[in-house]
């Protein structure tokens, strides 16, 4: 507390007051200085807000960082001090005072601040909102971040005393003893599987006993169990990128380790994170949301016996403050996180890491659209430590970036173990569709690695049963009353759902053009290729995992329980089963259709096909046993798909950059969408046809503007969207013209009769 306040006073921020001064003339010149707090106020405005310090307030622990009540339009909200300028452009007069101080010290250090502000420029989002979307919900709503206590059980001393055995009527209540005989420190609330009327009659029969504790000095239940389990002797491959990384602890430099899955990057990242954290320093994992299984932290928990501080989505308010608080405090050594994890506070920063770097998911898709990842680089910069990035499939602006010697490249050839790299097919289709989403081919193929005991995974990413539904009568399909979107037909329910607006119906008995009743699905989905299966091998354990599958807690774990433990055989599911997870015993990917990532409307669709198909890949022949990856599609001979299976992912991605760079898109120039939506049908286009006249009028050299055009799908959940594109090649020029840009449009009226958004560095562009 006293280090951080001599901190706060060195700044080299313009501080009002100075730290030497008595208490008395600090009080003093407060009033005559008239001292000005400029605060970031979560709103929609591309600015800060001034405020008079609140009646009485002692000035020197007013800084940077700390969150305040204030008064905002009719409404109190809570904003983050950003700077104490000595004056206001506002008459001072005008300037209402703050509520009232919420921190002693910063919830937000001068770092995240930093970093904070630079990506609310960047990436055109009102600082308010960004500094809002970096705090955990709790301090959001003003919760002071020392207090968040939480209930936590142990056992009494009569509780320790109770046979287990003795309970096989209240096997609940059993189990809870037994879960806490494992944690004799005691067990949080939130850790215990069991409903309250268990847990208080336990405490009633006096066996419990509640405990309040500031949750942040907890470690997370399980933490102190497992003994670490010893590192793998690494391959040279391994080795030597281990060894560049820990040559580079101590200043920047970005990595981008490549290395098939299964070639040991994982290892690399327990390697390198062992020598951080024997320097007593933090690491910081990042991970797509879909990477981020139990799996991934139990093999981290198990090689390092302390506390990990895990965040994702899934987490309540309370969880979630506990793990920033244990990043901040640095009594977490290890932080593994999803995308927003990135803002999290480190005491003692050592390395960043982003696994599978080319996700996504790592881009923010709505409301303020950072990359994860981009900044990881910036942070690691600002901090000089290195920041690795990781991935079987790296996309293309890395490897841009390996190209011009910005980032160092790591190369893990090989997989470990048995070095064999799966063998693709590719079947045609176009003659003979299947109907139910498996080629002849294709079925012969699945039931020679049945019988050869090997297990198969499909991989469809449609779910339902089919996507269209049709009168074959007149032609008629069933579409969304409020998208421009087919309806998919879901058996589970017998429902027509929208995968856009999440509306659905009730099947159409006749046809509402003709009245006819030869309705019929089209198309497959997951569910259909299930039923599928299901005729064509009625002995063999199926599983299924896509959405629909996994809705509720548990579902999506059991599955893959089953699956890698090899009893499920077949195996069929969407992205959910594409990426991260270890299947040793798959022999055979099957990929029902490559088309839809081959011919789209957004540029990155072949990538994200390539590395989607990749990944899949990687599911097979991981141990003993050489894969088969069979590829099902209408275009055999597309350059691109010949090209990834006859010559691997660096090819097909240097060919892609190639053709990037002739057609002159990211990452060879710079681009950002406006996007804008209405229920008025004109509007949107009329607005971006007004913006396109702006971004003209400014006259800024190197700047191109693309449309404004509908989007694909126009019209989604009831409201019409259209988008401009706008391309530089000279990053800063963009930059300009979009902070200009979006402070027209907050004084602009049309801009008010829409939705609009800027997504600068956009992931897709369709
Ligand atoms: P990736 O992250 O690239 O998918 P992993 O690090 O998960 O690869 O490694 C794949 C498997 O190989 C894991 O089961 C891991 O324990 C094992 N492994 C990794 N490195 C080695 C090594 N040097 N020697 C033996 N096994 C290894
Ligand atoms: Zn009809
Ligand atoms: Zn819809």
């Amino acid at each position: 507390m006293k280090e951080l306040a001599s901190l706060g006073n060195k700044d080299s921020q313009p501080c009002v007051l100075n730290s030497t001064e008595s208490r008395a003339t600090r009080t003093a010149s407060m009033t005559t200085a008239k001292s000005v707090l400029r605060i970031a106020v979560p709103s929609p405005l591309y600015r800060e807000f001034d405020y008079l310090p609140p009646p009485n307030t002692d000035l020197a622990g007013l800084q940077p960082g700390i969150r305040l009540r204030v008064p905002f339009g009719r409404r109190t909200t809570i904003g983050v001090l950003v700077d104490l300028p000595a004056q206001s452009e506002i008459d001072p007069q005008k300037l209402k005072p703050a509520l009232e101080v919420l921190d002693h010290e910063p919830v937000i250090s001068r770092e995240i601040l930093n970093m904070v502000q630079w990506a609310s420029a960047y990436y055109q989002h009102p600082i308010g909102e960004a500094l809002a979307a970096a705090l955990p919900v709790s301090l959001r709503r003003g919760q002071a971040p020392d207090t968040a206590d939480c209930t936590a059980w142990r056992l009494t001393a009569a509780g320790r005393q109770i046979d287990l055995d003795s309970l096989k009527r209240a096997p609940r209540q059993a189990s809870v003893l037994a879960e806490l005989h494992q944690h004799p420190q005691g067990l949080e609330r939130s850790a215990l599987d069991a409903p309250a009327g268990v847990l208080r009659a336990l405490a009633e029969k006096g066996w419990t006993e509640s405990l309040q504790q500031p949750r942040h000095e907890r470690p997370r239940p399980g933490t102190t169990a497992h003994a670490s389990a010893p590192g793998h002797a690494l391959n040279p491959a391994q080795q030597q990128a281990v060894d560049s990384v820990l040559e580079n602890l101590d200043h920047f430099q970005c990595f981008l380790l490549e290395g098939v899955t299964g070639s040991g990057k994982t290892e690399v990242y327990l390697q390198v994170i062992e020598q951080v954290l024997a320097r007593r320093q933090q690491a910081l994992l990042l991970v797509p949301e879909i990477g981020l299984t139990p799996q991934l932290v139990e093999r981290f928990q198990a090689r390092f016996p302390v506390p990990l501080a895990v965040l994702h989505s899934g987490l309540g308010n309370r969880e979630r403050l506990n793990a920033w608080q244990q990043a901040r405090s640095g009594v977490a050594p290890i932080i593994i996180g999803t995308r927003s994890a990135i803002f999290t506070p480190l005491a003692r920063p050592g390395l960043l890491i982003v696994d599978e770097e080319h996700d996504p998911s790592l881009k923010q898709q709505d409301g303020f659209r950072y990359s994860a990842r981009d900044l990881a680089v910036w942070r690691a910069r600002q901090l000089n430590i290195p920041v690795l990035l990781g991935s079987a499939t790296p996309s293309l602006e890395s490897l841009h970036n390996v190209e011009q010697q910005r980032y160092q490249r790591l190369l893990l050839p090989e997989r470990t173990g048995v070095a064999c790299m799966p063998e693709y097919a590719i079947i045609d289709v176009s003659e003979q569709p299947p109907e139910h989403g498996v080629s002849a081919d294709l079925l012969a193929r699945i039931r020679h690695h049945l019988d050869a005991d090997g297990q198969v995974l499909l991989f469809l990413n449609r779910r339902g049963f089919a996507p269209t539904f049709m009168c074959y009568d007149c032609g008629w399909i069933a579409n969304c009353r409020r998208c421009d979107a087919h309806l998919t037909w879901h058996r589970r329910d017998n429902r027509l759902h929208c995968h856009h607006c999440g509306s659905q119906r009730p099947l159409d008995s006749h046809c509402p053009e003709c009245g006819g009743r030869d309705l019929h699905p089209v198309g497959q989905g997951t569910e259909r290729v299930e039923q599928a299966l299901a005729e064509h091998f009625p002995d063999v354990e199926r599983l299924r995992i896509d959405r629909d599958t996994t809705r509720r807690k548990g579902e999506l774990d059991a599955l893959l329980e089953r699956a890698r433990s090899g009893q499920g055989r077949l195996l069929l599911g969407t992205q959910m089963l594409a990426k991260g997870h270890h299947f040793p015993n798959v022999t055979l990917v099957g990929i029902l259709d490559a088309d839809h990532g081959l011919f789209s409307t957004d540029f990155r669709a072949g990538e994200r096909m390539a590395q989607l198909i990749v990944q899949v890949a990687g599911r097979a022949g991981r141990h003993d046993r050489p894969g088969q990856v069979a590829i099902q599609t209408r275009h055999p001979d597309h350059p691109l798909l010949q090209l990834l299976v006859t010559q691997g992912y660096p090819a097909f991605a240097h060919a892609a950059l190639l053709e990037r760079q002739a057609a002159r898109l990211p990452p060879e120039t710079s681009l950002a969408l406006l996007r804008a939506e209405a229920t008025d049908e004109a509007m949107p286009l009329r607005f971006l046809e007004s913006v396109r006249e702006q971004v003209e009028a400014a006259g800024i050299g190197h700047i191109e503007a693309w449309g404004p055009v509908p989007a694909a799908m126009e019209r989604r959940a009831g409201r019409f969207r259209a988008q401009l594109l706008l391309q530089s090649d000279r990053r800063g020029n963009l930059q300009q013209l979009l902070s200009r840009l979006v402070r027209q449009l907050e004084q602009d009226k049309l801009a008010r009769q829409v939705r609009w958004s800027v997504d600068v560095d956009p992931a897709d562009t369709y």
